[in-house]
């Protein structure tokens, strides 16, 4: 029986568009800049983003990871949401790779940080020998809970992080869908930030990578960072070509996903006991919570489980269902019936 995949968009694997482009990819020695396809590819992600260069980088942390080092010095502070992928999900690469301190802030307005917070955190006093310099605000969009960060809000903490000459790298893993939600072209968003990265493995469906983008010096001392931290390769083409199939025929899907989420969402919210925000479900996301007596997140994961239906167990948010090229409408509307079977209605 075929597994229906809602546990993340992850968890996609290449069309035979992708597998096509990989067997077919022209190939050099990209540790010396001679791989035609991965150069190509950069050159594609930095103009859909409207910046000067790209880097090919094997993953999401990888790219976020060259980013900070190259941005900040140990010892100097990084300030970011305590709930950031970079905080949560990078095992203390920040502190082990770069030195550098993450002033971890809880995001109350909204689940992003806002300026107003982000503020009273920003420290450049150097006549103080007390105090660390803080170097760089790392951002996230789309948010890991689903939503999105609105450009007025992007917009406010360039405001002022240009007042006080600091550098804001965005962790796009999923920027394509924030873009999408937003109604906005993905370097609108980019155009707020100094760098940022996105991942072509996810809801792009590429099987490896994520491109780091920034202006031209930027990219040369990130080039410089990924050879040290062993993330050069050689002929790394065949794994950018189905990142190029990506960044052309993928991007069409993700509106695909977003539509499938709202459905399920609106398929939950008729469902007594499954409790959800409707308004939160932006993206490919939907978050949700099991209120019945009786009844619980867990046991609905192992449910599903049995009937071929995969689910991650249940985050801070509650129980995540990700859309993705794995699944199609009617796999959407197959989940909804097993779990209104298993809260029995
Ligand atoms: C997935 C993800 C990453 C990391 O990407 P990997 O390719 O898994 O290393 C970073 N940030 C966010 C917000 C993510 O969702």
């Amino acid at each position: 029986m075929r597994k229906l995949e809602f546990r993340s968009d992850t968890m996609t694997r290449p069309t035979p568009a992708m597998r096509d482009a990989m067997r077919d990819a022209e190939v050099g020695d990209d540790m010396c800049g001679e791989d035609p396809t991965v150069n190509r590819l950069e050159a594609m992600a930095a103009d859909l983003l409207g910046k000067e260069a790209g880097l090919f980088v094997p993953s999401g942390v990888f790219g976020n990871q060259c980013a900070i080092a190259v941005h900040a010095r140990p010892g100097e502070e990084v300030v970011v949401s305590e709930t950031a992928h970079v905080v949560e999900h990078e095992q203390g690469a920040s502190a082990a790779l770069s030195g550098v301190q993450l002033r971890t802030v809880e995001p109350r307005a909204a689940s992003y940080l806002t300026a107003a917070e982000i503020a009273p955190r920003i420290r450049v006093d150097l006549e103080d020998v007390h105090i660390p310099r803080t170097a760089l605000v790392v951002l996230e969009n789309a948010l890991a809970d689903g939503t999105v960060m609105p450009l007025d809000a992007m917009r406010e903490v360039r405001e002022l992080t240009n007042r006080h000459g600091i550098k804001v790298h965005l962790d796009g893993a999923r920027l394509f869908n924030a873009a999408l939600a937003l109604g906005v072209e993905a370097k609108e968003i980019a155009a707020l930030v100094d760098s940022v990265s996105f991942c072509l493995s996810k809801g792009l469906g590429a099987p490896v990578g994520s491109v780091l983008c920034g202006a031209r010096e930027f990219v040369r001392l990130a080039r410089r960072r990924r050879k040290v931290m062993g993330g050069a390769m050689r002929q790394a083409g065949v794994l950018a070509a189905p990142g190029i199939v990506a960044l052309t025929e993928g991007m069409a899907r993700l509106r695909v996903d977003h539509e499938n989420a709202r459905l399920l969402a609106g398929l939950f919210s008729s469902i007594p006991g499954i409790t959800l925000d409707l308004a939160s479900v932006r993206t490919n996301m939907v978050y949700c919570r099991v209120r019945k007596d009786g009844r619980s997140e867990q046991g609905l994961v192992d449910f599903l489980a049995a009937r071929g239906i995969l689910v991650y167990p249940a985050l801070q948010w509650g129980l995540r269902f990700v859309t993705s090229c794995e699944v199609d409408e009617d796999d959407v509307r197959a989940l909804a019936a097993a779990v209104a079977d298993y809260m029995e209605v």
